[in-house]
């Protein structure tokens, strides 16, 4: 199996490559823009490299590897792709489209090995990391499905890490893959505008203080206080709230002038939502000092989880205790429900079993 996908490549390690091939350096770089600014998935596509050049590359590797099993579109206007490894594992990407730029949502794990008891993604397991080459294709192939192969975007791209898995735990390839995309040459989406979601893996989040190109951090919070944390995310027993916080205001004092971060807090009905949860959710973040904002994110509902969203008026109510005490909070509008591309429901539903009871979960 030629498992070395060309995509997962820097533009200097490509050039290395094509190096070893006898080729000269201008090739290297002329195969990167082919990839990753022409967007273009095989090496049949580069009809501007030589027949044989094209037939050695071939055989040795590949220009991409995720193939696009299903894309599901919502009333919303979001999009699902169902993808699949080489070695058949699946891939979930969301394209959201907003009015003054777009947001690709990418997945860095097939599967995930934490147990969140309000994320559908726990109940697949961890199936195994993506590499860089395969995290890089999912917004590829997202871009080109909207607006055509290697077409200019109207407006900016943001990304978003906060699809299946824990980025943190699949860190090499999500660093690597993030220093592709901004390359100039390719796809040129910086830093700036990625933004990482972790559970709460604690030395990841003090490597990144230390990484001075790097994408915004958002943490995911969920619960005020260790005995709740450890039900609804099991991984704040190995690393609990006095821990997490405490390395969210290293993080913190590493930002630059301007820059903050972001706590995400999903809304489970009559589980996590009283006013008292706020206080005291309000109170933790003001005795770390920690200056982040908090993300309220309804939950997205989806069969067999026990947990309903918070109603409106209880998510505003949280809101306002929070502002109160001096946080800034927001809540989000969950996009593409319908078709089970919001936050934690992806879960490698194709058509058959998602599409009766979206209609229910929905609202
Ligand atoms: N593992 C990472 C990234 C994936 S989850 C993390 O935990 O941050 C991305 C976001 O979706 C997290 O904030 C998570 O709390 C939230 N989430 C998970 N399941 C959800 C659900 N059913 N409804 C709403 N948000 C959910």
């Amino acid at each position: 199996m030629k498992n070395l996908s060309l995509t997962g490549l820097s533009q200097e390690e490509l050039v290395t490559f094509l190096a070893q091939l006898g080729e000269p350096s201008y090739r290297g770089r002329q195969i990167f823009r082919a990839l990753h600014h022409r967007r273009l998935r095989s090496f049949e596509e580069m009809t501007d490299l030589p027949k044989d050049l094209r037939a050695k590359l071939n055989e040795l590797a590949t220009a991409s590897s995720l193939t696009v099993e299903s894309r599901f579109i919502s009333e919303d206007g979001t999009r699902r792709y169902l993808m699949k490894t080489h070695d058949n594992f699946p891939v979930e990407t969301v394209f959201i489209p907003e009015e003054r730029r777009d947001t690709i949502c990418f997945s860095s794990q097939s599967g995930c090995p934490l147990q969140c008891s309000f994320c559908l993604t726990a109940q697949l397991g961890l199936l195994r990391s993506l590499t860089a080459g395969e995290i890089v294709e999912q917004i590829i192939i997202a871009l080109n499905d909207v607006y055509g192969m290697g077409a200019k975007t109207p407006h900016g791209t943001n990304l978003v890490g906060m699809g299946a898995g824990e980025p943190f735990l699949a860190f090499d390839s999500l660093m690597k893959a993030l220093r592709i995309i901004a390359d100039p040459s390719g796809l040129h989406i910086v830093h700036n505008r990625v933004t990482v979601s972790t559970a709460g893996v604690v030395p990841r989040i003090r490597e990144l203080a230390a990484i001075d190109d790097r994408p915004h951090l958002a943490i995911s919070l969920a619960a005020p206080t260790d005995e709740l944390r450890n039900v609804l995310m099991p991984i704040n027993k190995k690393w609990p709230l006095k821990e997490l916080l405490a390395a969210c205001k290293d993080f913190e004092r590493s930002l630059k002038p301007g820059e903050r971060f972001t706590f995400e807090y999903v809304m489970l009905d009559g589980v996590n939502d009283a006013d008292e949860q706020a206080r005291q959710l309000a109170n933790l973040l003001n005795h770390y000092q920690v200056h982040a904002k908090v993300n309220l994110i309804p939950h997205n509902p989806a069969h067999p989880l026990p947990y309903r969203p918070s109603p409106p008026h209880r998510v505003e109510s949280f809101r306002r205790v929070l502002e109160s005490k001096g946080i800034d909070a927001f809540v989000r509008r969950p996009r593409g429900r319908d078709i089970f591309a919001a936050c934690g429901q992806l879960a490698a539903r194709g058509e058959a079993n998602f599409s009766k009871e979206s209609a229910s979960f929905s609202r």
